[in-house]
């Protein structure tokens, strides 16, 4: 248990790191080149542990052992109720170990214990009971053709599916892949992300204790360039499913291409607006915009990150966002109370911290923090800009970190405009209590999701992609089901 350990000072979290090998074909392997790598702790940026690292090799090895899983069985023959039932058995174990998991999760990642633990691990477990439910309610359809002529759509897992994660929602985005990937019948090679590879290993010894077959579900640690870029080119790999960078998600989709032209879906970065009109509850919209840009170190790829606010409100809105964010509470993400934890590494915060020398050169306003947050780790202060102008480089590109830019709009129709002038189109949010305002807004946004009142509101039945740059297809609820899928025509007469 990890009770004691919120209790004390420093705190140093009470799971063991048991899983630091590959994980193919249901046994824990060391990779084929005997490499490993270090995965640090960002509260401090010392060694967890030392994890196998995963190459081209290794893609190999847990690619075939997926694809003998698929063309053999037993995972795509089995039969539905049992998948269904071995996911659910997962989702109980899930529970039950959610405690280790969830500091396993804050050690490698620096996101604060009480998010993890109650938020993100219940959130997990139910994406898998979501799943659970689908294997044995998936039908296919019949379609009326002309004529004597009898047709069938029979609804076909699509094989060997490669999934690459992000680092940010390290156990989210491995439920959000594996969940619809298995309830389909596929069989996966998951590359983690390199910063936080010890949550999924811990996962997926889980899912094998709740009966999952060997093969099914295969975890290969390791780098994009090396064992990211073997996936997404493998011959033998039928679909792809990625999160991360609009940068490497053009390189992952180049890959694909050029290799077996497998299908991708790409959930990718972010710029995504945050609008507050003049008649919105000003305390509130402070608060979830705060919420909408803060939430995990501000590393969220649909992050409230342009702040709009409506000229008469705008003072007002300003002084208490700056007081909002004065009152953060940063420190070790394993203590009680705290909100904010340290960046994820340190390429990450030398980032954050050149884009806040920017927006200070650029001439937004500096309304509070801007530097580092203690003496050690990866921490930056909770910073606001004010008077920030579209054109600046922090209201164009991704920061993601803790750093809320605050803009002013005039009138609906300018903020829309303005709103909409980026590549990304992820997620867009609107604070306003008039239905047509609100009703206005949600239509003319170019995002994959509209946010009114609120803001990173996710359900495992509710779709999330992106428009534009932001990503192609949708992931979660029945939307996910269709990308992990194929379909076959039977025509007889
Ligand atoms: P970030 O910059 O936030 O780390 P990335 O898009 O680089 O985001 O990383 C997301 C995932 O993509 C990680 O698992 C990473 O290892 C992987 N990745 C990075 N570069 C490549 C690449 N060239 N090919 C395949 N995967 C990659």
């Amino acid at each position: 248990s990890t009770a004691v350990a919120l209790e004390e000072q420093p705190i140093v979290p009470l799971v063991q790191v048991n899983h630091t090998q590959l994980l193919i074909n249901g046994q824990f392997v060391e990779a084929a080149s005997g490499k490993t790598f270090p995965t640090l702790d960002p509260r401090t940026g010392e060694v967890i542990a030392h994890v196998a690292e995963g190459d081209v090799e290794d893609i190999d090895r847990a690619v075939a052992a997926a694809r003998k899983a698929f063309d053999e069985g037993p995972w795509p023959r089995m039969s539905a109720y049992e998948r269904s039932r071995i996911m659910y058995r997962f989702a109980d174990l899930l529970e039950k170990h959610s405690d280790e998991l969830a500091a396993l999760e804050v050690w490698d990642n620096g996101k604060t214990y009480e998010q993890a633990a109650k938020a993100e691990l219940p959130m997990v477990a139910r994406l898998f009971r979501y799943y659970a439910g689908w294997p044995d309610k998936i039908h296919g359809l019949t379609a009326p053709a002309d004529g004597p002529h009898h047709v069938q759509i029979l609804h076909e897992p699509i094989g060997v599916a490669g999934q690459i994660i992000p680092w940010n929602f390290p156990l989210l985005m491995f439920a959000w892949k594996v969940g619809p990937a298995l309830a389909c019948g596929n069989t996966i090679v998951l590359k983690t992300a390199e910063q936080t590879p010890l949550s999924a290993l811990y996962a997926a010894k889980l899912f094998h204790e709740a009966g999952l077959p060997d093969g099914v579900l295969n975890v290969v640690s390791g780098f994009g360039p090396t064992a990211g870029a073997a996936l997404a080119s493998h011959m033998e790999v039928d679909k792809l499913a990625f999160t991360g960078s609009t940068d490497t998600g053009k390189i992952v989709l180049g890959l694909a291409s050029k290799s077996n032209l497998k299908p991708v879906t790409l959930e990718l970065g972010g710029k995504s607006p945050f609008i507050i009109c003049e008649d919105a509850d000003i305390d509130e919209a402070v608060e979830v915009a705060h919420f909408a840009l803060f939430f995990n170190q501000g590393q969220c790829c649909c992050a409230g990150s342009r702040t709009y606010v409506h000229e008469r409100v705008y003072d007002e809105f300003v002084a208490k966002a700056k007081e909002r964010a004065r009152r953060r509470v940063v420190g070790d993400p394993f203590k009680q109370g705290v909100e904010q934890g340290p960046q994820i590494d340190s390429e990450q915060y030398e980032k954050i911290l050149k884009y806040i020398k920017h927006g200070i050169e650029a001439g937004a306003n500096l309304e509070i923090g801007g530097e580092r947050f203690g003496q050690k780790g990866f921490y930056i202060q909770p910073t606001v800009f004010s008077d920030v102008q579209d054109d600046m480089v922090i209201a164009k590109e991704e920061i993601f970190g803790p750093v809320q830019s605050i803009l002013k709009f005039k009138d609906y129709n300018e903020v829309i405009k303005r709103a909409n002038s980026t590549r990304y189109g992820l997620a867009a949010g609107v604070f306003t209590k008039n239905i047509d305002t609100a009703n206005t807004m949600m239509r003319a946004l170019k995002a994959g999701t509209v946010w009114i009142n609120c803001f990173d509101v996710f359900d495992a039945a509710i779709p999330f992609g992106g428009y534009k740059m932001s990503g192609q297809g949708r992931e979660k609820d029945n939307k996910s089901l269709a990308v992990f899928s194929t379909y076959k025509l039977l025509v007889y007469v």
